[in-house]
Order: C-alpha cells, then structure tokens, then sequence
C-alpha cells in the first residue's frame, strides 16, 4: 500500500531513504512540493477542522508519519509504516542539502529573537546556501501578502514554523500557486535548531 489512511489523512508509506530520493528527484526537477510531517495532534486537528482537512487531503504532496503514534496506529490497521520521518530531521538534512547545492531558502516562523540565531548559525554552519529570506512567525499582515513576499524572493526551499494550522495554510497557498519549490512546515524546529 502506498498510502496509508489514518482517521481521513493519508500517510506516505515509505522509509526516509525513499522520502530522501523523491524529494530530490522533485528538487532537480523544480517540482512544487508540499510536505507536511503529521503526529497525533495534527490527525486530531483535522478531524475537527474541515478547512484544515481539506488542505492535508487536496493540497499536500506528501504526508510522513512524524510521531510513534502514527506507526503504531498504522500496525494495528495492519498496514505498518516502516518509520518515524520527523520534521526535524528532515529540515536538518534538507538545510545541508540546500548548503552543498547552494540553494535559495526562505525561512519563517518563530520569534524574533530564535530567527536571528537561526540566522547566525547559518552564516556560520551552513554558509554556502542562499537565505533569501528570514523572518519571524509574528506578522500581521495577511497570509495571501506574505506568500507574495515569498514568492518574489524564487525560493528553492521553503520551511514554516508556525505551528499548525497556520504553516500548512500559507504552504497551501503557495503551493496553489504552484511556487517551484520544496516547502515544508517544522513547527517547533527553529527553536531547536537555534539552541
Ligand atoms: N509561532 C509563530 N507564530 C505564531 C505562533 C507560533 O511563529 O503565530 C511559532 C512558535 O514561536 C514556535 C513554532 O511556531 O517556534 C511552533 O510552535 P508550537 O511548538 O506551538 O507548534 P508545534 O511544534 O506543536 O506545531
């Protein structure tokens, strides 16, 4: 089975390997990629809020399972997934992917403050890719202007800590706009990768 559904949200059943491949595959290609990395929370969320399910069934390319609790779900429905793909491993591997390709990447969420380390240590760790953007998770403005402002800036990558829902609908946009670029919400990950 290539898609396992787990209360109305279909999971990608594939190793991170796999993920890894498509994902580059889908870069060299300039490929408009959603991905969204779901935990427990986030299937609850959608069940109840129909928008937000909407967004995770139409405009997501990919789902991975993000948590324990999405693969043991996944065993007891007899079609196991093989394991956890978080969505801070995934972003720590997409930014050295993005250094050695040197990508253009467009960052934002988190508060001020935690953007402006992250910032730092990637002009220290990662200073071969492109920032083309960075900016905190505190705007005002709304999310059809601030997809704009991502847009012109042509990303390659596009990461969102946010929290959700708030990351997966502005990704929806710029994913219904076909932007040309991988773009993935991290939630908390910025906040990690900054300490
Ligand atoms: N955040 C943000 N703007 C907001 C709300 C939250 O940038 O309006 C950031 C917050 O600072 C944190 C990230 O979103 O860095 C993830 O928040 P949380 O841990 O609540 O989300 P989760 O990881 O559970 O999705």
């Amino acid at each position: 089975m290539s898609k396992v559904n787990i209360l109305g949200v279909n999971f990608d059943n594939k190793t991170f390997k796999q993920f890894q491949n498509e994902f580059i595959n889908r870069i060299n290609n300039h490929l408009s990629t959603f991905v969204v990395t779901a935990n427990p929370e986030i299937v609850m969320a959608a069940n109840e809020n129909p928008e937000f399910m909407k967004i995770l069934q139409r405009d997501t390319d990919y789902i991975t399972p993000d948590a324990i609790g999405i693969i043991k779900a996944s065993r007891m429905i007899k079609e196991p997934m093989p394991e956890r793909v978080t969505g801070y491993d995934l972003f720590t591997w997409l930014m050295r992917v993005a250094d050695e390709r040197e990508l253009r990447v467009y960052l934002i969420g988190a508060k001020p403050a935690v953007i402006h380390a992250v910032q730092e240590k990637i002009g220290r760790e990662y200073s071969n890719l492109k920032l083309v953007g960075a900016e905190d998770g505190y705007f005002t403005e709304d999310l059809e202007l601030v997809a704009r402002r991502i847009q012109r800036t042509q990303p390659d990558l596009v990461f969102a800590a946010l929290g959700f829902p708030k990351q997966e609908q502005l990704l929806a946009i710029l994913r219904r706009n076909a932007l040309p670029a991988l773009m993935m919400g991290v939630g908390g990950s910025f906040d990690v990768f900054s300490g």
